[in-house]
């Protein structure tokens, strides 16, 4: 995660957990993504301090099942 893909620094940042990707007021950065029915979906937050660039990795658990969904499309 170190350095910064936009400026080199080595000053970047990750939240202690996993959080959801989506939430009730804002989109799903992770669609049909979810392990399960009632499950949800989890990523990273990472945060350059010097310029602010944000990333977001995806947890294990949504990267599992990307290569079989129909919805998500190789590039
Ligand atoms: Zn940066």
């Amino acid at each position: 995660m170190k350095p910064c893909p936009e400026c080199q620094s080595n000053n970047v940042y990750r939240y202690e957990k996993y959080v959801e990707a989506e939430g009730p007021y804002g989109p799903n950065l992770l669609p049909k993504l979810a392990p399960g029915l009632f499950s949800t979906t989890k990523l990273l937050p990472v945060v350059c301090v010097e310029c602010g660039y944000m990333r977001f990795f995806a947890a294990k658990e949504a990267r599992h099942n990307i290569e079989s969904s129909k919805h998500w499309l190789p590039i």
